[in-house]
């Protein structure tokens, strides 16, 4: 796997097991876990009895995993909050709390920057930088649960791993990453709250069904053509259409579960009837959950979103074929921190 980062393995990363096996080896009781783990994971610190203080206290920093806060920029409509985190060795991500009536969902990033290169998303005009640790990952969750905490007084109980970076791409440490926000002992997380964001990386979808998790795979269309799908996302072209939805047939079967299938709204591209109709040929027959999203504007892509009547009418065409279909409410689009918006480079730019 690819790695620039030097990071090595965090604490964050040890399982509970791992966690009480370092302990021991260390000369100190595994009754300590609980504690070190629950704020490994969530930032809640509870009381530590002596041995485990001086346990920490002797590796002052560097097991631990830095995301330090550089800025933060709320929406105009105070719903969404957008962090900017820097890591240890110095690279920036972003990771993003939304707020809806009744719910709120952390937005975290698997990679910096991306390698898939969608031509419409700011992250993926940056390039690829390096994968993210599980620990990096895990450090960002509890960013933005300590600030949901502070802010509205709630628990983090929504991920979306929709972020800068294409998660199945780094895999292994996305799964790492879910396997401890998931786990009782720590935050806690349902698996069935977890969506997971790809453009269609097939093998990963495929290891995914293999997972014994029931994450949602939300997997992101824009195109019903190989030739129309290509010009906005060039992995396409390694996993053509027919690969990605017979991957994605099989996900729902194996797993029970529907798909939910992003299409990014792109006026006088993909917005047509006859885009509609193209798009509810494929997804004939199969159980998914349809979500249209207005594009958000990126400087580096010159597309706009199309007007509302036309979403309308894109929707009903869905619907009418019995698709059911949401339109994505928009959040955050005034601070970048709408879908295919985030890039440090905007942040700092
Ligand atoms: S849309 Fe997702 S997969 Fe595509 S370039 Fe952006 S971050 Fe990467």
């Amino acid at each position: 796997m690819e790695d620039a980062s030097g990071v090595g393995p965090k604490l964050e990363s040890l399982t509970f097991d791992e966690l009480a096996e370092r302990l021991q080896a260390d000369g100190v009781s595994r009754a300590h876990t609980q504690p070190l783990y629950r704020w490994l994971q969530t930032g809640e610190r509870g009381k530590f009895e002596p041995p485990l203080e001086r346990w920490i206290d002797a590796r002052a920093g560097d097991e631990f995993t830095q995301a330090e806060q550089v800025a933060e920029t709320p929406s105009g409509d105070g719903w969404t909050r957008k962090f900017l985190l820097r890591l240890g060795d110095g690279a920036e991500v972003e990771s993003v709390l939304m707020g809806y009536p009744g719910r709120f969902t952390a937005c975290l990033s698997t990679q910096v920057g991306c390698a898939m290169g969608c031509v419409f998303c700011a992250t993926g005009q940056m390039g690829f930088r390096r994968h993210l640790k599980a620990a990096e990952i895990i450090a960002q969750a509890r960013h933005v649960a300590a600030e949901l905490q502070k802010h509205h007084g709630e628990k983090l109980r929504n991920l979306v791993m929709m972020g800068m970076g294409e998660p199945l791409h780094n895999f292994d440490e996305t799964m790492l990453a879910l396997e401890h926000l998931t786990e009782t002992r720590g935050m806690g997380i349902g698996a069935s709250r977890v969506s997971i964001s790809t453009v269609g990386h097939v093998d990963g979808i495929r290891r995914l069904a293999g997972h014994p998790k029931r994450y949602t795979l939300a997997v992101s269309l824009h195109g019903a053509t190989d030739e129309e799908r290509s010009k906005l996302i060039p992995i396409n072209r390694r996993w053509p259409l027919a690969e990605l939805m017979k991957a994605c047939r099989d996900y729902s079967e194996i797993k029970g579960q529907r798909v939910l299938v992003a299409w990014t709204l792109i006026g006088g591209v993909n917005d047509s009837d006859a885009h509609a109709k193209r798009l509810a040929a494929l997804l004939e027959g199969m159980h998914v959950q349809v979500n249209l999203i207005p594009l958000n504007a990126t400087e580096g892509f010159d597309g706009q979103a199309p007007e509302d009547d036309r979403v309308d009418a894109f929707q009903r065409i869905l619907q009418d074929s019995g698709l059911p279909v949401t339109v994505r409410q928009k959040r955050g689009l005034d601070v970048a921190a709408g879908c295919g918006q985030l890039s440090t480079e905007r942040f700092s730019a």
